[in-house]
């Protein structure tokens, strides 16, 4: 547990390595790659810290209210810069009177402006979610595509929204590099980077399998309710044995045992 990644898992590549130099045979020496920040983890810790958030969750689920793909899509398009509590308060209504995308462009960006009204950005998201249903049927036969390409060029959809629909609807091993996971990757060192996209890509190196498809959500859940953002929890983790974190207060795990899907009850709405 103590050897540092010598010798990576399948599909795991050692970090912070540098190329190695070709012989040259007079020509100028080839610029080396450029360097990865290290992770001060062994691809057994790693697991082991995956391992322990799937015994905690073995399903987890998203927090987002969604009946269907088209209504988780519709529900992450909202919640760009809103909380998911926000966003099901809204969707409620919202879905009750359109829940596919024939029902939801029939409905009309006025109306699904008036349901969305209490959630930030709402103008320009009732423009979007108006116009990715006429999409849909227009271009889909009304139906939500499992095709990364064929999500993002829907109106409002971007890279880590398709990840969410891709994840939740479709199964797939993607993940949504939100502020939560963003912060983890930096924080507990497991995948350093400057972007969401370098955390994601650097996330998707290192996570094992059987533990990619909920890796996603185990993140956030974790993110959300333990490592959280100003005082982590670190009392209540249980991979405080192995992580790495600074800011860390606890070298002792939680007791590990399974919890709800979703939210802690605690914080689920009355
Ligand atoms: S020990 Fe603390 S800093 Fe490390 S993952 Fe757990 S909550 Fe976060």
């Amino acid at each position: 547990m103590n050897e540092k990644i010598d010798k990576p898992a399948a599909g795991v590549k050692r970090t912070g390595q540098k190329a190695a130099a070709k012989p040259s045979g007079g020509k100028a020496a080839r610029r080396p790659a450029p360097r990865r920040p290290a992770i001060p983890y062994t691809a057994a810790e790693i697991a082991e810290i995956f391992r322990r958030f799937s015994v905690q969750r073995p399903e987890p689920e998203s927090e987002l209210e969604h009946s269907n793909p088209f209504t988780l899509l519709v529900a992450v398009v909202l919640s760009a810069q809103a909380t998911d509590a926000g966003v099901n308060k809204a969707t409620r209504a919202l879905f009750a009177a359109a829940d596919d995308p024939q029902a939801m462009a029939t409905l009309g960006e006025d109306a699904i402006r008036e349901h969305i009204k209490t959630i930030g950005l709402f103008r320009n998201k009732a423009k979007n979610v108006a116009a990715l249903s006429r999409a849909l049927v227009e271009n889909h036969g009304g139906e939500v595509p499992n095709d990364r390409t064929a999500l993002e060029a829907l109106p409002g959809v971007g890279r880590k929204t398709a990840n969410v629909v891709l994840n939740v609807a479709f199964g797939e091993e993607t993940l949504a590099v939100d502020t939560h996971i963003f912060r983890i990757g930096n924080r507990l060192h497991i995948a350093p980077g400057r972007t969401p996209d370098e955390v994601e890509a650097n996330l998707l190196k290192v996570i094992p399998q059987p533990y990619r498809r909920h890796a996603h959500h185990w993140l956030i859940l974790h993110g959300r309710y333990v490592c959280k953002a100003r005082k982590p929890d670190c009392g209540a983790c249980v991979i405080a044995d192995l992580c790495r974190a600074e800011v860390k207060t606890a070298d002792v795990p939680a007791p590990l045992t399974p919890l709800p899907p979703g939210p802690p009850v605690a914080a689920r709405p009355a």
